[in-house]
């Protein structure tokens, strides 16, 4: 394949959920078309692909009829197999590389990864015995979070440990996995950064943001993170040094902890357009799916910059779903809907984005305020 990528070739995209979807939006802008591959008939990548392959990830068949329609492959799904991809990458170019994904499907590996690169964790044991999680507690001591090892997302698979008789219990749900035990970062901030790079070394990230959950899942971020200028450029150097040492072409996003101290650690790599970077859309002249098309189809990248301040608002499940017509009805806010049928709890429905000029993002009350209907009353703590 010639890269950069001419006008109208076609970009397989593994995973047919929203990240595909305005990935594939993206692409469209560039001149591209989209091709997905997914399991879900209707998904919300589809509805706006030029074509679909519905099948299993793990079928060589599929794998090979998708690959045959592409000219270059990403995913926006992280549970896809390794060897799925490997066979994909022995069809037709695959970015960012499937040995991305083996760094980030594995928390062990992943953090190993990590402080090699001379990245902070959280200190962290491997296990999987109760002998070993009662060795483990001894050196890194309580509270700590024991995690499984693979295929956690949004809290799942997690279990708290505060008092030496939370072991067997959290021990108990996640066995027979194989897991991690972490020491808890008392956070002041959770924050994260999207960097890109491309295929000649090129990397550029997004200022550093912070992020709010509820229930395990994104419900707010605020662009910029309020942090002080040495701790942003800190953020976004971690970023830049982790897509440098896995070679990344596309976007990663990496999610850190601040602690009370202002000390910056890493928890977790994404490598593929994350969340807590939707606000680049609306926010940014190129945003995190256009860097990450550009990227892969190696095109120049533009600089991660923004020309606004931003809060995205995430739209999770019915209720939040529910609130569609008055999010349309309040000027200012910025709808994304993900074209998904079904509003089941905890499901990503869309998005809501407010804009506001460089360096004015609002406090606390403002941030709540200016998300009218779509604020969540439990989203922003007063005290
Ligand atoms: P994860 O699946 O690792 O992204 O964890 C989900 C959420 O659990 C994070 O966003 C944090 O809010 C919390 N969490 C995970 N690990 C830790 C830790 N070591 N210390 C404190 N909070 C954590």
């Amino acid at each position: 394949m010639n890269f950069p990528l001419p006008p109208n070739s076609t970009i397989g995209i593994v995973g047919g959920g929203q990240l595909g979807r305005m990935s594939a939006m993206a692409a469209a802008r560039l001149g591209y078309r989209c091709h997905i591959l997914t399991q879900e008939e209707d998904s919300p990548a589809a509805q706006v692909a030029a074509g679909t392959t519905i099948g299993d990830y793990e079928h060589p068949a599929t794998l090979r009829a998708f690959a045959d329609a592409v000219d270059v492959i990403t995913f926006e799904f992280e549970n896809v197999s390794v060897e799925g991809l490997d066979l994909l990458a022995s069809l037709k170019p695959v970015r960012p590389s499937p040995a991305v994904l083996r760094v980030s499907q594995d928390r062990i590996v992943e953090k190993s990864f990590l402080n090699s690169a001379g990245v902070a964790t959280a200190p962290w044991r491997r296990l999987s015995t109760m002998a070993e999680l009662e060795a483990a507690v001894a050196e890194i001591g309580l509270p700590a979070v024991l995690k499984t090892t693979r295929l956690g997302y949004d809290g799942k698979g997690q279990a708290m440990l505060r008092r030496p008789e939370d072991l067997a219990p959290g021990f108990a749900t996640l066995y027979p996995k194989p897991l991690i035990l972490e020491g808890f970062v008392d956070f002041a901030m959770e924050i994260s950064v999207v960097v890109a790079r491309g295929t000649d070394g090129t990397t550029t990230a997004f200022d550093a943001v912070e992020n709010r959950h509820r229930h395990h899942i994104l419900d707010l971020t605020l662009a910029p993170a309020r942090l002080s200028e040495e701790a942003a450029e800190q953020a976004r150097v971690i970023a830049v040094r982790v897509a440098q040492a896995v070679d990344l072409v596309g976007v990663l996003a990496v999610e850190m902890f601040v602690d009370r101290a202002g000390r910056i650690v890493a928890n977790e790599i994404a490598p593929r357009p994350h969340n807590s970077g939707h606000w680049t859309i609306d926010a940014c002249p190129a945003s995190q799916f256009e860097l990450h098309i550009r990227a892969i189809a190696g095109l120049p990248l533009p600089p991660a910059t923004r020309h606004s301040d931003a809060v995205m608002k995430n739209l999770v499940g019915p209720e939040e779903a529910a609130l569609w017509p008055e999010i349309l009805a309040t000027p200012g806010l910025i709808p994304h809907l993900y074209g998904k049928t079904e509003a089941r709890p905890g499901r990503k429905m869309g998005h809501v984005t407010r804009l506001f000029p460089k360096g004015a993002l609002p406090g606390e009350f403002g941030v709540t305020a200016a998300l009218g209907p779509a604020a969540s009353r439990e989203a922003v703590d007063p005290t």
